[in-house]
């Protein structure tokens, strides 16, 4: 049925199609979900097309940190489009992605100097794969083509980066047969906040120990476990993690789509564990969510490796790669991190969801609160219908996407503390009528 709330027959007739024709994320065409026809966005609001205001806790799933509609990135994008949209990158290159790409080597983990810019999260996932595979074949070890993951792990939607999310909700049983076969460790137990227990690397050391020898790399969500689970674990997990990578020839693969840029209160959350991973994967946040843009780093050792191979090159070249217009607004975005303090933003952001959520705790519905950088996250003790209570947080003013048990918020590092109020206020308002 077309959404009551939307007047105009004009906004009717749009929301019809949408019904009928349009795939939204992970949907149904017989049974769509309501839809929200938005008109604008400006600083974190939203505003429907039938005029109702929305604060945004989502960032538009990570990506939009210094707001909508923000005038420097208008300006990047306005000024790079009257001198060129678009290049290949195949034979040409040009400032905004040689710009990018400096700021990329200089804030990233130490060692992780050549990069390749590639389209979306799940592409820089299986370039990150690819990149694993080719440097084993250069040194003439092709039997270690496979990937270890962890359970409650996500990487993305394409095949590569679905063989190594979790096996359960990432999916697998409906893709077994055309899908890699990899492996899985036990996710990490040992919470950011407590303190470490060696023994949640057990599992990990045993599967390396069983299966280095086929293993090309293990690929992990530093810090975050994000779409499966919004977990946070502790920094010495890592560290070990990158340890024992070494110790058994395993290649370590950081999937920062969702962590880099700030939002766990370091630059990168590999950050928190002091480690460099042989290969990094960015996106999202790359571009402050204007456009689709991901990068994947290595390091000068394994871009040497795959160069000097018999295939003589790294086998991957999107047709948009390099994208000018992309690059130049994420090259902006990066210069607005530090002119807009982000450190000092996602600080204060941290401390009041950490005070302002807490009284949830004590309720019987909520199974625990938890707060990492510019990230708060309600997990409840039983999910929660995504439906009503969508409904019921546009009723409180605020746009919050729930799903299973998790009610989460991961707001632009710009939104002022009276934003932030509202957010948490309309939280623990929806929540304690569960
Ligand atoms: N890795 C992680 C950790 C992610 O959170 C996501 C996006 N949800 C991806 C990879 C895939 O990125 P994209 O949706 O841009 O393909």
């Amino acid at each position: 049925m077309p959404n009551s709330a939307y007047q105009s027959s004009e906004q009717q007739q749009l929301l019809e199609f949408d019904r009928r024709h349009i795939w939204h994320p992970y949907s149904s065409m017989t049974n769509p979900m309501p839809m929200q026809l938005v008109e604008s966005a400006e600083g974190v609001t939203l505003t429907l097309a039938n005029g109702t205001q929305l604060i945004d806790g989502m960032a538009s799933w990570w990506s939009v940190i210094q707001g909508y509609n923000n005038p420097d990135l208008n300006l990047a994008m306005l000024e790079q489009s009257q001198k060129m949209s678009h290049v290949m990158f195949g034979g040409l290159t040009h400032e905004p992605a040689i710009k990018l790409c400096q700021q990329l080597v200089a804030i990233s983990p130490e060692g992780l100097d050549k990069v390749f810019i590639s389209d979306s999260g799940s592409v820089a996932v299986e370039v990150a794969m690819k990149m694993a595979i080719q440097y084993w074949q250069a040194r003439e070890q092709s039997n270690k083509h496979k990937f270890l993951s962890l359970n409650n792990g996500y990487h993305g939607d394409t095949f590569g980066a679905m063989s190594v999310c979790d096996p359960v909700t990432g999916m697998h049983h409906l893709f077994a047969q055309s899908m890699m076969q990899n492996l899985f460790s036990e996710s990490p137990s040992c919470k950011f906040h407590d303190s470490f227990d060696k023994s949640c690397l057990n599992d990990l050391e045993s599967q390396l120990k069983q299966h280095h020898q086929t293993l090309a790399a293990f690929i992990v969500e530093p810090i975050v476990q994000g779409a499966g689970g919004m977990k946070f674990y502790h920094p010495d997990y890592l560290t070990a993690a990158k340890q024992l990578c070494e110790q058994y020839n395993v290649l370590f693969i950081a999937d920062e789509i969702a962590t880099g840029f700030g939002r766990t209160g370091e630059m990168f959350a590999c950050n928190h564990a002091d480690i460099s991973p042989d290969i990094l994967c960015v996106g999202k946040s790359l571009t402050g969510g204007y456009m689709s843009l991901a990068a994947t780093l290595t390091t000068d050792h394994i871009a040497t490796t795959i160069s000097n191979s018999e295939a003589h090159c790294f086998m991957h070249g999107p047709t948009f790669m390099g994208n000018p217009l992309a690059c130049a607004i994420a090259s902006k975005n990066l210069s607005l991190l530090n002119e807009n303090d982000w450190q000092t933003n996602v600080k204060r952001i941290e401390g009041f969801l950490s005070e302002s959520l807490a009284p949830l705790q004590d309720l019987k519905s909520v199974a625990d609160v938890r707060v990492l950088g510019a990230i708060g996250v309600i997990e409840m003790s039983e999910a929660v219908t995504m439906e009503s209570i969508t409904e019921a947080f546009i009723k409180q003013g605020v746009w919050l996407r729930p799903f299973g048990k998790l009610v989460y918020i991961m707001p632009a590092y710009t939104m002022t503390n009276d934003e932030l109020s509202t957010l948490t206020t309309a939280m623990i308002t929806v929540i304690s009528q569960l």
